[in-house]
């Protein structure tokens, strides 16, 4: 999408550990024009199919996702991040490494969310090793729903997520791809 490739470029922070900061526009000052867009892309992708839920994980997936539910026209659900000990047995749960906290999370969602009838489309802002999104595949899973897709806005495409869910057959769609990227001299590259 050459909207999101040109902020990329333009605004991208590259910071030490392969972590590519947005803030300007999509991860703490939010183009809302720019979100929309990016909902209408994703909605051209996955229209055909039948979509009863946008999922995703808090906290930068929800504005996106907000974007895409209104083409689609149905709920958004978003994992949140377990900060108690005790796991209640009305969420689903899930463990997730996270890229750019280096700890582990332990991601819920409410059983009354999701269920067997539902054909869930995941959204997120990245995808790095995927561990994100595998944790929410899990989810719909655990609850008998069908993934129909999975779209992301950034794919940095040198670490592994893009891969792995690729070669385990899921559809996933996203809006941009970074090659490459070196914080110092600063340089982003581009599919
Ligand atoms: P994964 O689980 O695929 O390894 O990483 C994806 C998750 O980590 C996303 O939910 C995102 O919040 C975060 N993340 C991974 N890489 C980056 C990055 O380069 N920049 C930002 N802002 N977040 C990232």
């Amino acid at each position: 999408m050459e909207l999101l490739k040109e902020k990329i470029i333009q605004e991208g922070v590259v910071k030490a550990g392969q972590v590519l900061k947005v803030d300007h526009f999509l991860n703490h000052q939010i183009d809302v024009e720019l979100l929309d867009q990016m909902g209408q892309e994703f909605y051209n992708h996955f229209k055909d199919k039948k979509i009863t839920k946008i999922l995703t994980i808090e906290a930068s997936g929800i504005a996106i996702a907000v974007m895409v539910a209104r083409y689609f026209k149905v709920p958004v659900v978003f994992a949140k991040k377990n900060k108690t000990l005790q796991v209640s047995n009305d969420v689903y749960t899930s463990s997730v490494a996270s890229y750019t906290h280096q700890t582990t999370n332990q991601i819920i969602v409410s059983k009354s969310f999701l269920s067997e009838d539902d054909h869930v489309l995941i959204v997120d802002d990245f995808l790095a090793q995927g561990e994100a999104t595998l944790g929410l595949i899990s989810l719909v899973e655990q609850a008998g729903g069908t993934v129909e897709g999975i779209g992301i806005a950034i794919e940095k495409g040198y670490q592994a997520g893009g891969t792995r869910l690729r070669e385990a057959g899921y559809d996933l769609l996203s809006l941009a791809i970074v090659l490459d990227m070196c914080e110092e001299p600063r340089q982003i590259t581009l599919k």
